[in-house]
């Protein structure tokens, strides 16, 4: 690895205790570009802006895949990544979907480690504190053609974050916009999804809702994934999560949540999930909780569902009574370093 320090560190611009997710980047970034079918070498440098016209393929074709995960640092400082070998494993699904080259295992883990490592002062500590760390892929060649790209850039960039702490949220069940469809990209990271989910989100927001439940593109009577989360419903004390697929993300988080109710000795079960089961729970009153999971905030759970323009409240359990509070506080513990890691998840 090639390892260009920044001399003119911006650390002492950076206030812990304000500062705004996503727009604050930490002092380097890794880069390593692929040429003539091979990738080169790996490189830490500042970060910073690069050159690239707007003739770049990933842009105009849409070749691009990206990763989101975190570093935590426990209260003696040391740090942390949580299963980053799932999200290595999950950039090559994207980028093989895409027809993009696959990195290295080597070049993933050890530019994370050397980011993470370098950068660990940006790493804010304290309960729900962490790096938000992105790694992506994108095509780089200068051409208008509409075919596979010859040259790609891999990056990794990292965000200090802050409290996990979510509000509950109103989610419009979709009964006409899709995530993913069969045969398409949903399993992937690809850019490109979170782009074609933005305008249904802003018509749901219209609506006033705060995300969307994406149903299956054929009938739209089953339960995908909620806004960029998977999904989770509780009825009576059952847990339902529909199985991954084609159309669904594997999130480590989901994997992570069906792991921890298991070792709790929880009734989960990786099943598909109809729209109509969860009305009608609802009817009955036992429906008890639904929620979202993801690295960014671990946990949101939902007050209201939205199905053809009716608006069902839902409970609200308090923590000792919620099995999304209870499984979030178990995951919580362990990528901070508080409990066992009887997974051995912790790197
Ligand atoms: N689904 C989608 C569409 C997402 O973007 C994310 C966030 N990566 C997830 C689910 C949750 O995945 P993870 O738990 O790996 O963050």
């Amino acid at each position: 690895m090639i390892i260009q320090k920044t001399e003119n560190s911006r650390l002492s611009t950076f206030d812990p205790n304000n500062f705004s997710f996503g727009n604050t980047f930490s002092d380097h970034m890794i880069i390593c570009e692929y040429e003539d079918g091979k990738w080169g070498d790996v490189k830490l440098v500042p970060y910073g802006p690069l050159l690239f016209t707007p003739a770049m393929m990933g842009v105009n074709y849409g070749q691009a895949c990206f990763e989101g995960m975190k570093a935590y640092k426990d209260n003696d400082g040391q740090v942390f990544l949580f299963r980053p070998e799932k999200n290595f494993e999950r950039i090559n699904k994207s980028a093989k979907r895409l027809a993009m080259p696959e990195v290295t295992e080597e070049m993933f883990l050890d530019g994370l480690k050397a980011l993470v490592d370098t950068d660990r002062n940006w790493i804010p500590q304290g309960e729900g504190m962490s790096l938000y760390i992105r790694p992506l892929i994108f095509a780089t060649e200068e051409a208008l053609k509409a075919r596979v790209a010859n040259k790609y850039m891999f990056a990794i960039v990292a965000t200090p974050a802050k409290s996990y702490y979510a509000d509950p949220v109103s989610v419009k069940i979709s009964d006409h916009y899709s995530r993913a469809a069969s045969g398409g990209v949903g399993s992937a990271k690809a850019a490109g999804n979170y782009a074609a989910s933005f305008y249904p989100t802003q018509l749901a927001m219209e609506e006033g809702y705060d995300q969307i439940i994406w149903t299956d593109d054929a009938t739209h009577e089953y339960f995908e994934e909620s806004g960029t989360m998977n999904v989770f419903v509780r009825i009576n004390d059952t847990i339902y999560t529909p199985p991954t697929s084609e159309k669904i993300l594997d999130g480590v988080t989901r994997d992570s949540f069906i792991q921890l109710a298991n070792k709790r000795g929880l009734d989960i079960r990786v099943e598909p999930i109809a729209v109509q089961a969860v009305l009608d729970a609802h009817k009955n009153g036992t429906l008890k909780e639904v929620w979202g999971v993801g690295t960014a905030v671990v946990t949101t759970v939902f007050k209201a569902l939205g199905h053809k323009g009716e608006k069902l409240q839902l409970p609200s359990l308090p923590d000792d009574e919620s099995y999304a509070a209870l499984l979030k506080s178990d995951l919580v513990n362990l990528q901070n370093n508080i409990s066992e890691d009887p997974f051995g998840w912790r790197v």
